[in-house]
Order: C-alpha cells, then structure tokens, then sequence
C-alpha cells in the first residue's frame, strides 16, 4: 500500500509492504529514503546521495557514485553507523508523530501493519541495535560469503568451515575447522536465526545452507538436516532452499541424490569453478578439476537443481590469461547452462597477506589492469555457447567486498 503526503513543505510516500516499511521524503533528485524490517531494524537508508545498508551483524556500508560513473564503497565504523541509525530513527519518529499528531493529510490512513512498522523501526534505539549485533554473534559464526542473489537468503550453518580450506586466494574460512552439524546443534542453530529474525524473516527471500560446502555432506547425513530445517521453516514460502559446493571429493551425489534433494526444496548450488584451466586450479590449491564440476553440474541439472558457477576474473595474471579464457569457455559451454542458471565474473581480489600474493610474486605474475579484467569478461562471455531452447542464464558481475548479510 503506497501512502502520500506532504510534510513540512515536503512530499512524503510510506510504502507499507508485506514485507518492509519503506518511508521517503522529498522528490527523486533529493530523496531521503529509510527501509527496515518488521522487527525495527534499519535494512537499507539513502541520505544526501549515498547509499546505506545494514547488515543483520550491525555494520553498515555506504556506497554512491563520483561525477561521472565510478562507483565508491566504504564500511562505516560502529559509531558511524550507530549515528546513521539514529538519524534515521530521528526523522521516523517525528514523521510518526506528526503522523499521529494529524499535522500530515495523507492520500489513506496508515494501515495496522504501517503503525507497527513504526512503533518498531522507532522502538529499535542503539542499546537495541548494538543487543542485537551481539545476540546475531552468538548464533553465527562470520558468514564469510554468498552470492550475490542470496544476500536476502535465511542462512542457516548447517556446516561450517571449508572441508578444503586450501585455496591460496581465499581466507573466508580459516578461522574454523570444518565440521558437521548435528541435528539436534543445527535445530538449536535454526531456532535461534527464527527467533533471531523474528518478524523480520518477511524480508528474507530463500534458504541458503552455509557455510562453504554444505552439500559435501553425505546424503545419509544430509537429509535428516533438512528434515530440521523443513520443521523450523517453511521452505517454500520462503523460496527454497541454496548452497554452495566448492571443490570436489568424497561422496559425489548423483543424478537421483540432486532428484531427491529438489523435493527437499534444493534450488540452486553455486559452484566456484574459478577456471576451466587445471593447470591455473592447481597454482591456486583449488581442488577437483574442471570435468569434475562439468559432471557435478550435469547430475544436478539432470535432477531439476540448478546452477550458479562463479569464475575468478584475473586469476593467474597476464601468464594464465589465455588459457584461462580458452578452457573457462569450453568449460561452461560442456555444462549446457540454461536460463535457470546464473553464471558471475568475480574479480580477484588479492590482500597482501594472501598465500595467492606470495605465489604469484614468486611466479613472477603480473596481474591484470581493471581494463584487462573487463576485458577478460567479455571475452569468456562472448565464447559462450546457449542451447536456443534452454535460454541464456544471466551473466553478473560479483563483488565480494560488497557482500553483506
Ligand atoms: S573450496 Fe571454496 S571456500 Fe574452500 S578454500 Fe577454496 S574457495 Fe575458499
């Protein structure tokens, strides 16, 4: 239900969705916008240009765009973010009293759900902010990563950790073994994240099975954890369930595992194929070869699963850039990839304390200027091959340092 109004000289629009409250001020070219959650929390807020957005952990990043288009990105600090929080609390709160003050006419009256949105997104004061940054610690371990599409997604650590942990150019896991849940840890783990969420789940939009590797979990272990998770959420309504599988080893699920899987909900497995180049898997420490995910990509889509396959622009430098490209195309054209499926091109990103930087200078390397990177992009997509009757999955582009849950 979209709302108008005008405030002080200003235009005022409250959407109240089933979802979230949505509360703007001003005109487009200078809006001011807040968002949160029905359990009070800020989601997203857009303030003198710039862009802000909350994660469930209590940090918070800015983004916005220089003169022409270059994009900019930075993570607040706890008081910056805690002072983005109450200005916008700030502004709510008048906005309601005003509201309920009749001092605002408006095109309807605010429904029920409009005022709790509210009395919530008010109620939710920096004690409660910083009680619920600390509560979102006790039930998660660091969620390192998920792709971008999941960013929504309920998460749920059914495992944690990476079974591998090798790969030179990602540190996302190792602070922690790898290891199993049980069903008894994992229905005390999702219970919390239920209650955690609270009202707030209404903005969730998918399931997603943490932490690195859910899906290496034998089937005989793996479905009693979801039967857990079927009976603390309602998969469905919440749009199913999605993992990631990285590297490949151990069991290996066939075509009638990703069959049954499907009617436990699974929708999509993202798999970091990084590189259809073994030669450039194998400098990085990442295990399986590419034939291995070309196989593992066939059984799921042979057993209604699809796919997200994630490949590492940059990886190698100028040394692997050739056949980086050349072996990523054959890859992805082996996997018949459909409309269903989502391919990303995610920059490399490499800090100096990455095994990766001391590899590749001791390779002597060079690495790929940002252009080069586009390029490379563009030449991997433009080899790709799609069935005309499966469609074109969408190709996006992944930043890692944006993820935020
Ligand atoms: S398999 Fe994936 S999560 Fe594990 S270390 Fe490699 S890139 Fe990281």
């Amino acid at each position: 239900m979209i709302i108008n109004g005008i405030w002080h000289s200003r235009p005022v629009t409250i959407s109240v969705k089933p979802n979230c409250l949505t509360i703007s001020l001003d005109g487009p070219a200078e809006a001011t916008v807040f968002s949160y959650d029905y359990a009070g929390r800020l989601w997203t807020a857009y303030l003198d240009g710039v862009a802000y957005r909350r994660g469930l952990d209590g940090r918070m990043i800015a983004k916005w765009r220089l003169s022409g288009s270059e994009r900019c990105r930075r993570w607040l600090s706890r008081e910056e973010a805690a002072a983005i929080e109450d200005r916008c609390r700030q502004q709510t709160l008048a906005l309601y009293q005003a509201l309920t003050g009749d001092q605002i006419r408006l095109t309807a009256s605010l429904p029920p759900q409009g005022h709790t949105g509210f009395q919530r997104a008010i109620a939710f004061d920096r004690q409660r902010s910083e009680a619920d940054a600390e509560r979102y610690d006790q039930i998660y371990k660091p969620i390192g990563i998920l792709p971008p599409d999941q960013y929504m997604a309920v998460v749920l650590q059914i495992t944690e950790g990476c079974s591998f942990n090798t790969c030179t150019f990602c540190s996302f896991y190792k602070d922690r073994p790898f290891r199993i849940k049980t069903p008894e840890q994992l229905r005390d783990h999702a219970q919390a994240v239920r209650d955690f969420l609270g009202d707030g789940l209404s903005l969730r939009r998918t399931i997603f099975l943490g932490d690195a590797n859910a899906l290496v979990v034998p089937m005989a272990q793996l479905l009693p954890l979801l039967d857990v998770v079927h009976e603390v959420f309602d998969v469905t309504a919440l749009g199913g369930l999605y993992a990631f599988l990285d590297g490949f080893s151990g069991e290996r699920k066939t075509e009638a595992d990703y069959r049954l899987l499907a009617e436990y909900g699974l929708t999509r497995v993202y798999i970091g194929l990084e590189s259809g180049h073994l030669p450039l898997l194998q400098f990085m420490r990442k295990p399986g070869a590419p034939q291995d995910a070309v196989q593992a990509v066939r059984a799921m889509k042979a057993g209604g699963v699809a796919v997200g396959i994630i490949i590492l622009i940059g990886a190698g430098g100028q040394q692997y850039a050739d056949a980086h490209v050349r072996d990523s195309i054959a890859t992805l054209n082996a996997m018949a990839l459909d409309e269903r499926d989502i391919l990303y091109f995610s920059e490399l990103i490499v800090d100096d304390d990455l095994p990766y930087a001391r590899d590749a200078a001791q390779a002597g390397l060079t690495p790929l200027t940002p252009a080069q990177r586009a390029q490379q992009a563009e030449q991997i997509e433009a080899g790709l091959r799609f069935s005309p009757t499966g469609g074109r999955p969408p190709i996006s582009r992944y930043d890692i340092r944006e993820f935020i849950y």
